[in-house]
This record gives structure tokens, C-alpha cells and sequence, in this order.
């Protein structure tokens, strides 16, 4: 039973998880034995359906075969070597093919190690220290990244995370999302390395880049000899086979790739222009280094997802998933609410009017939005359980799954407008 698990979980573990946002689940979190297609499978014996999706890199769902069949394949071939492999050569030349920005790539094995060196190579390459991000975007749990980053960090009512040391802080500018004339401030005043952003906006809930915003800040960085950063470690495959930066047609200097690349996997990549790339040791003085670097089994997992992305209709199903749920939701819905999508990503913002910065997101009614999760779990529905993570769609998302998702939606927030009386 989960609810015997999470008993002894409470002693083994801070907080009784070993990542915060699983902790969140409500009334506590339930324990996955199996995951098949659209499901999850609990140690209680329901069957869930999942729009969590491993956070984010589970594109095709759980366990799909060809996937798990090259993992198994490489299996047999043992999995980590020390030594270069075929597969990571075969891997990168897809990513490089896809994803305009990349003409070289170093695999890492989290999104968290991606961007921390992705913020390491853009200030040895230009020798300059200060990083622009922004206020709400996550780039992992590293120092850099952990300053006003994201749901991750504000769910426990932080803004910066203890341990950080002030002069660390003090090399990270902080602009509001969607403002071209803060990036454009900091740029004129400091001597800025790189400016790092999500393309879209997927861990404070979805909010898209207005235009203006999204081409300004490369026009920006250019024109002052800062590098751009994508981190695109959602977006990138999700968004389609280029990304964001295709999506959008902004090719950004340096991009930062994970989840989806990995296909379910332990995995993140840096990419980017060649003489930048070049900087990384053993070619450059950048040092990044990893025992399980471009290990086999990552490789395996997602150039087999890759190969599936190419080939099959993924993207329309996963998009037409979310397209048709987030509108029905959207009329459904009585109450104030904001719903945002880009392809197979989605958020329902609850009791406000607009969000295109974390600020408005933060003002999103986040008790109502957990009751939304927390019934919607009771029936078989299982949503983010933070109003700032992302809902996710996947190719494995059919139409009954959809249909019977909506019927539930109808159910619970007809109960939930009850409970609250209408506002
Ligand atoms: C998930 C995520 C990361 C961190 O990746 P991990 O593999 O969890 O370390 C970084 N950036 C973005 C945009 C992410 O969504």
C-alpha cells in the first residue's frame, strides 16, 4: 500500500521524497509500481491516468516498445564503458540535424549539469561573469539557477535557497518575463555573458514568450555580445523535432537539452555554435566532465524516442490531446482562469484574469487549484500537483483517454463550484 510506504519514507528521506515536487501530492503521494502507455499503475492497484509524465520527458508515454526494446538491446551490451560509443555518435547527429542552434553537443546527465555548464561556458567564452534569467524559469538545482527559479523553489516560499553565498547571487540579474526594456537596461549597464531563458515559460505553469520579447532579446544579446541561452530541456523535442528556436525561427547561441533527449532516461546536453562548443575541455579551458557522460543506456533510450518523434505522428497526437482538453476545460470552467498551450503543454491558471510573468502566475489561486488535483486524483486523473508545473500530453493519449479525462474534469469541477459556491 503507498500509504505504508510513505509512513516509512517519512524516516528515510527529507521531506519523504528525494525531489520536493512529489512530496506535493495530495493527500500524499501515491507509489507507482508499473507504468504502461497513458497509465500509471499504483501499489494500491489503480490505474492512473498520467499527465505528469516523468515531468516532462515521457513524450510517448510510458514504456513504449521501441524504446524499451533498445534499452534492453543495449542491455545485453553492456552499459557504461568509459570509453566512447557508436551510439552517442548516432545520437548527437540527430540533435545536431533537428535542432538549428547545434552544430556541436557535450551529453551530461541531468538538465540541473546542462545549464550549469551552459552558465560556465558562456562566461569563459566571453570572459565576462553576469547571467541574466528570469524571474520563474527553472534551470535545475544548481547555484546559479536557484534564484527566484521556478516552482521549484517558490512552492516553499523561498526565493533564493540557503546556501547559496551573496557573492553568487550578486552575479545574477533578475528581469521580469516578457520585459525587453529590463534585459535591455542590464545589458547597456553591465557587462552581461549570457542571458538564459526558457523559450516558453514550463515551471511556473505554461506562458509563452510574446514575439517582440523572444526576437528583441536576440537582436539585444547581439548587438551587445551577449550569448543567448535556450534551455530548452522541456521544450526541446516536445516543441517538435527543432524545439522552440524553430518553433519561434530564434536561433539562440548556446541551447540546453534533457528530458525528452534521453527518452525517459538520466540525461542533459549543451549545444551550440562550434567555436563556442570549442571551448570545452579537452578543446577548450571550460571544464565539464562526467563518469556517466553520453552513457549508453541514456543514448539508447533517446535515439530510439527520436527515432519515433521522426516517424510517426507523435506530435498531432500528443498536441490534438491537449488542444481538445484545454478547451473543453476552458468552457467548463465558471471561475476566473487564465488557460495557456503550446503544443503538448498546458496550465490552467485559477482565479485570475491574465499571467504573462511569474508575478501574475503567483497570484493564481493555488489552494483551488490542488483541490482541482487532488479530486481529480481521487478519479483516476493525475494533474501536477503545483498550479506552476506544467499538465503534459503524450502521443500514448488516445481518445478514450481524452474523453474519459474530460468527463472527469466535468465531474469534479461541478463539485468543486459547489463546495465554493460560485464566484
Ligand atoms: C527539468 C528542467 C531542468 C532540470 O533538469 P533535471 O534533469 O531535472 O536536472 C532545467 N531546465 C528546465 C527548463 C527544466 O524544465
Amino acid at each position: 500500500m503507498s500509504i505504508n510506504l510513505w509512513k516509512e519514507a517519512q524516516q528515510l528521506f527529507a521531506g519523504g521524497v528525494n525531489s520536493p515536487v512529489r512530496a506535493l501530492v495530495k493527500p500524499y503521494p501515491f507509489y507507482t509500481s508499473k507504468g504502461e502507455g497513458p497509465f500509471l499503475i499504483t501499489e494500491d492497484g489503480k490505474k492512473i491516468v498520467d499527465y505528469v509524465l516523468g515531468y516532462g520527458p515521457l513524450i510517448l508515454g510510458h514504456s513504449p516498445e521501441k524504446v524499451r526494446n533498445k534499452i534492453m538491446e543495449q542491455v545485453q551490451k553492456g552499459w557504461l564503458y568509459g570509453t566512447p560509443s557508436r551510439i552517442e555518435v548516432e545520437l548527437a547527429k540527430k540533435i545536431i540535424f533537428h535542432i538549428p542552434s547545434a552544430q556541436k553537443i557535450r551529453f551530461v546527465n541531468s538538465g540541473t549539469e546542462a545549464t550549469m555548464n551552459a552558465i560556465r561556458l558562456v562566461r569563459g567564452f566571453t570572459g565576462r561573469e553576469k547571467i541574466i534569467k528570469f524571474n520563474g524559469n527553472y534551470h535545475g538545482a544548481h547555484d546559479y539557477g536557484l534564484i527566484e527559479a521556478g516552482s521549484a523553489v517558490s512552492e516553499y516560499g523561498i526565493t533564493i535557497s540557503k546556501g547559496i553565498p551573496k557573492d553568487i547571487v550578486k552575479t545574477v540579474l533578475l528581469c521580469e518575463y516578457n520585459d525587453l526594456t529590463c534585459v535591455e537596461k542590464y545589458l547597456k549597464e553591465e557587462n552581461v555573458a549570457g542571458v538564459i531563458m526558457e523559450p516558453v515559460m514550463g515551471n511556473y505553469g505554461v506562458i509563452p514568450p510574446k514575439t517582440d520579447f523572444i526576437k528583441g532579446i536576440r537582436e539585444l544579446t547581439s548587438a551587445f555580445g551577449t550569448l543567448l541561452i535556450f534551455d530548452e530541456v522541456i521544450t526541446g523535442f516536445r516543441l517538435g523535432l527543432s524545439g522552440a528556436q524553430g518553433m519561434f525561427g530564434v536561433v539562440p547561441d548556446v541551447t540546453t537539452l534533457g528530458k525528452i533527449i534521453g527518452g525517459g532516461l538520466p540525461i542533459g546536453a549543451i549545444a551550440g555554435r562550434r567555436e563556442i562548443m570549442d571551448s570545452i575541455t579537452p578543446a577548450g579551458e571550460v571544464f565539464n566532465a562526467g563518469t556517466f557522460n553520453a552513457n549508453p543506456l541514456s543514448m539508447a533510450a533517446g535515439l530510439a524516442t527520436i527515432e519515433e518523434l521522426e516517424h510517426t505522428n507523435a506530435y498531432e497526437i500528443s498536441n490534438e490531446a491537449a488542444k481538445v482538453i484545454s478547451q473543453e476545460v476552458d468552457q467548463m470552467m465558471k471561475i476566473d482562469h487564465v488557460t495557456h498551450r503550446v503544443g503538448s503543454m498546458m496550465q490552467f491558471f485559477l482565479g485570475v484574469k491574465e499571467v504573462k510573468n511569474a508575478t501574475e502566475a503567483k497570484k493564481a489561486n493555488k489552494s483551488l487549484y490542488l483541490n482541482l488535483h487532488e479530486q481529480l486524483l481521487k478519479e483516476g486523473v493525475f494533474i501536477p500537483p503545483s498550479q506552476l508545473e506544467t499538465i503534459f500530453t503524450s502521443a500514448s493519449h488516445s481518445q478514450n483517454v481524452i474523453n474519459f479525462t474530460i468527463d472527469k474534469f466535468r465531474k469534479v469541477l461541478r463539485e468543486i463550484k459547489n463546495d465554493k459556491g460560485s464566484s
